[in-house]
């Protein structure tokens, strides 16, 4: 499965996974990700929507949009056949206005997930290092404030423990007035699950779980980046 995957990305020429390929991979790997499908038309996204249950989420799925939300092209919390079909106009508007070019392969839907605290995990190959992990709290405090932690793959549990636990915003995790603390242990995993990943798939250049919702009772990630080495 995760070979045909990317032997299809070849055969395109292309190295960006869409959304759905990328979820795919990491599920392979044994990461919850939210269930994800892929609709070609409007019909059939409204059709998908009501076999996930509402509300639900539409997004851009294309191999040319790197970040989807920038180019308008995610549309959260839909609770009505009616929303979803408006939302899969206005997210195709937005996208031929934004990227001309761009092959459209249709939208993807999936469940909305309950909040969560937003956590990223990253990788990118250093030149010396090889494949490294990055781990951080998601949104604001990743962007502005670079509050991150890295491990060289191949992680041990004791790497993934410790690279949690020391970025600043640790506390955020274990509970922070009156917020309910997130189950550290399943992002451990994930770190691990990860790293195995990454250590088995060199075809993969970089990789984004961003967001992932960490919860008090596991985690799940609703958003996921692949990009491949050139072939
Ligand atoms: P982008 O390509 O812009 O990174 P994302 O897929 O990450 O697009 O979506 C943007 C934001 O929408 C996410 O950071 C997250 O907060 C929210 N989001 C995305 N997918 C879901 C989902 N399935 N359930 C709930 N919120 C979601
Ligand atoms: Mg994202």
């Amino acid at each position: 499965m995760t070979d045909m995957i990317i032997e299809k990305a070849r055969k395109e020429t292309r190295t960006l996974l869409t959304e759905i390929e990328a979820k795919q991979l990491l599920k392979n790997a044994g990461i919850n990700v939210v269930d994800t499908r892929l609709a070609a038309s409007k019909e059939q996204s409204v059709a998908i929507a009501k076999e996930i249950g509402f509300p639900v989420v539409l997004k851009i799925a294309s191999a040319d949009v790197v970040h989807k939300s920038d180019a308008g092209g995610v549309k959260l919390g839909l609770k009505t056949a009616a929303q979803v079909g408006k939302a899969y106009d206005d997210i195709m508007k937005s996208i031929k206005a934004a990227f001309p070019n761009a092959k459209i392969e249709g939208v993807s839907v999936q469940g909305m997930a309950r909040p969560g605290v937003e956590v990223i995990i990253g990788m990118s190959k250093d030149a010396q290092f090889g494949p490294v992990l990055m781990f951080g709290l998601g949104g604001v405090l990743v962007e502005i404030l670079k509050d991150v932690s890295f491990r060289i793959v191949p992680l041990v549990k004791r790497d993934a423990r410790e690279m949690i636990r020391e970025i600043k915003g640790f506390p955020l995790l274990q509970g922070y007035r009156g917020s309910e603390p997130v189950d550290v242990e399943n992002l451990e995993n994930i770190l691990l699950k990860v790293s195995e990943f990454i250590e088995k798939t060199p075809e993969v250049k970089e990789l984004d779980l961003n967001p992932i919702f960490a919860y008090k009772d596991g985690a799940v990630a609703v958003d996921a980046r692949v990009i491949l080495e050139n072939a």
